[in-house]
Parts: C-alpha cells; structure tokens; sequence
C-alpha cells in the first residue's frame, strides 16, 4: 500500500483536455518554467514519457537523482518519478525546500511488497534463528519507513548502479545480508560476487515464518525478500533464446531487477546508466534488445538511430505508475507554486528522516 504522509493533502489533477490541449499544456508550461527558473528545479527519472523528460532539468536513475537532490539549492524541487524517489529527495534537502511530486498517486508496485511490519517481524524471526550478525540492505526502491529501519539497524540503502559495492561492505561488516524487497537484484548481485544459489533463501512475508525453517536461516548467507518488479518481471528466457535464434549477433542487455535466468541467459546486465552506457559507446549498425521500461529504450532507440535498438520482450514493459505523471500534472504543480499554494508537498517526518539518513549517507559514502 502507498502511504501518503497526509491524505488530506491529496490534490487531484483537474487540467482537463477541453481545458487545454496537449500543445497548450506544453506552451504554457515552458513559459511558466521560465517565470520561476530561480525558484524551481525539475528532475525526470529515465523512464517517464517523453514530453514530460524534455521538461527535466536534470534526469536520471535513481542514484544520479538522489546524488543530485543532496547538492540542491532552489525552493522547490519537482520530481518527475514515484513516491518514493520523491520522499528520497525531501529526505537529501533542506527543511525550507519542498519537494512536490505531480501525481501522488504514482507509487511503485515493487516498492509496496515490503511494509514496516513485515520487515520488523521478519527481522525478528531471523535473529532469533542464528547467532551469527546479519546487516540488513534495502533496495532505495522502498517507503521511507524502511530505509529507516535499515539506518537504524546499521545496514545500508543501495541501487542497482551500487548494490554490488553496498552488499560488499556489508559482507565484510556481517556474515548475513538480509536484502529487501527486490529479490532479483540481491540474488543477480550476490551471485556476480561469486556467493552461490544454495547460500541463499527467499523469505516470503505471505508464509508463516517466511516459509523458512530456524536451520535454513542459520545456513544461509543471504536472505532475499520474495519481491520483485512488476515491469521487469515481464521479460522472460525464452525471449532470450528466440532472439539468439534469429539474429545471434544482437546484444541482449537487461536490467538487474529481471530475473535470474533471464540474466544469465543475457549478455549484458546493468542499472539503467549503465545500459545507457553501453548504448552510447556502441559503434554504427551494433543491434540491442534491451531489457528494461519501454520508454527508455524508446527513447535509446529515437537517440541512436544508427544503431538497431528494439526491446526484448514483443509486449510493452510499460511502468504504468512513473506513467502517471503527465505534462499536465506537472502544469499543475507549475500553477500551484505561482499562485503560492504547492500542491502534493511530500514530507517525510523528522524520526523517519533522520533514521533514514543514515543509511543513505553511508550509501553515498560507499558509492
Ligand atoms: S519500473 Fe518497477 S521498480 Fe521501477 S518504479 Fe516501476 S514498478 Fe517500481
């Protein structure tokens, strides 16, 4: 479940299209941007649709945002992502900012299969089955809730850019990891480290206990939490093989939150600056299918037309929350600063935050 910080803040978008058209959306927005350039900054995740990226000062995956929200001066940030990003960089700035995401609806299916009960009770089950230190590890795609039991809990937040780097030194400060809440990118990590499948076990918070016995948590050296990305978990092997099958020479590229056959089956695995990456320094005529939101490699594909871009999968990974946010939501958020009454404020409270910072700044300090 979303939680939002206050419910009777809630503003539902009203620009209607007969109000104003998709162009007149757009008109109207880039002059109002340019009236409060010195008051607001907008920041895009990599997989919003187009019109709203164009309008991003800065974009980004999770990690270059959130390293971005820590060095930022203006009044109001408008973040261009899902809630969670959105309460990361309230969580980086100052109290005088605020930190407005359009859409307060846009919150993020992988994100919602942990809550802070789950995870407290599981916590508690798993030190009470071994006697050996555990530290635990969230994924930043998580509420605020959680990032503050794992600052508290002297564990670590990470993204897919630094899980490696995060689960290394959290290995070397514990035996254990207990990883949450995407289980394909702590086991797809664990592994490229050379920790093997039988070391670890998923704990599913829908089972008593987590379905694992006291014996099978002492035994392991990774708990992953049975969560996992919705848009990601669309991509499968056998999309792998049939495009092996026709055209061998295409890289298959894919995200890290896709599942383990799927990445193993790839030739290619990373975050989403990474696969960026890789698209860059490719040469004239390289072919990908990349696995990862349709709108980015959309976008790879209109960005480097001299190379074969496609995604892996024939259907339309679409993350139909960071969808949400529309131009004219983000008209919207516009308007409500102008007129002085910001609209869809996220405001994480103070314990959480500072609980939270901690596990954030060492994540910083390790990436
Ligand atoms: S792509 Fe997946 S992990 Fe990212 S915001 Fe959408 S649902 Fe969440």
């Amino acid at each position: 479940m979303l939680e939002l910080y206050s419910k009777k803040e809630e503003h539902l978008p009203q620009i209607s299209e007969s109000e104003l058209s998709d162009a007149e959306v757009m008109e109207e927005m880039f002059s109002i941007k340019e009236r409060l350039k010195d008051r607001v900054i907008v920041l895009g995740h990599h997989y919003q649709q187009d019109d709203v990226i164009s309008l991003a000062d800065i974009k980004g995956d999770s990690l270059k945002l959130a390293q971005e929200a820590a060095k930022l001066d203006k009044e109001f940030i408008i973040f261009c992502g899902v809630h969670f990003m959105a309460e990361t960089a309230d969580m980086l700035t100052s109290l005088e900012q605020k930190v407005i995401l359009p859409d307060l609806k846009a919150g993020c299916s992988m994100a919602d299969m942990a809550n802070r009960t789950e995870i407290d009770r599981a916590w508690s089950y798993i030190r009470n089955s071994t006697k050996q230190s555990i530290i635990p590890i969230t994924y930043i795609n998580c509420d605020a809730q959680l990032k503050a039991f794992v600052g508290e809990n002297e564990g670590a937040i990470c993204t897919s850019s630094n899980a490696e780097k995060v689960i290394k030194w959290a290995l070397e400060k514990g035996e254990k990891l207990l990883f949450f809440p995407d289980q394909h990118l702590g086991r797809n990590t664990c592994f490229e480290m050379g920790i093997k499948l039988e070391e670890m076990v998923v704990y599913n918070p829908n089972h008593l206990n987590g379905g694992l016995t006291s014996e099978q948590i002492d035994k392991a050296k990774v708990i992953l939490w049975y969560g996992y990305c919705s848009v990601h978990q669309g991509f499968q092997v056998d999309q792998v093989k049939k495009i092996k099958q026709e055209s061998p020479d295409t890289i298959v590229l894919v995200h890290p939150e896709c599942n383990f056959d799927v990445v193993q089956a790839s030739d290619l695995n990373g975050s989403t600056s990474f696969i960026i990456e890789q698209v860059k320094k490719a040469k004239a005529g390289d072919k990908f299918a990349i696995g990862t939101e349709i709108n980015l490699v959309n976008r790879l594909a209109h960005e480097y037309p001299h190379l074969e871009i496609r995604s892996l999968s024939p259907y339309q990974c679409l993350c139909t929350t960071m969808y949400r946010v529309r131009p004219r939501w983000l008209l919207e958020s516009f308007r409500s600063i102008e007129r002085g009454e910001p609209i869809n404020v996220i405001k994480v409270n103070e314990e959480t935050k500072k609980l939270s910072l901690l596990a954030l700044q060492r994540m910083l300090e390790i990436s």
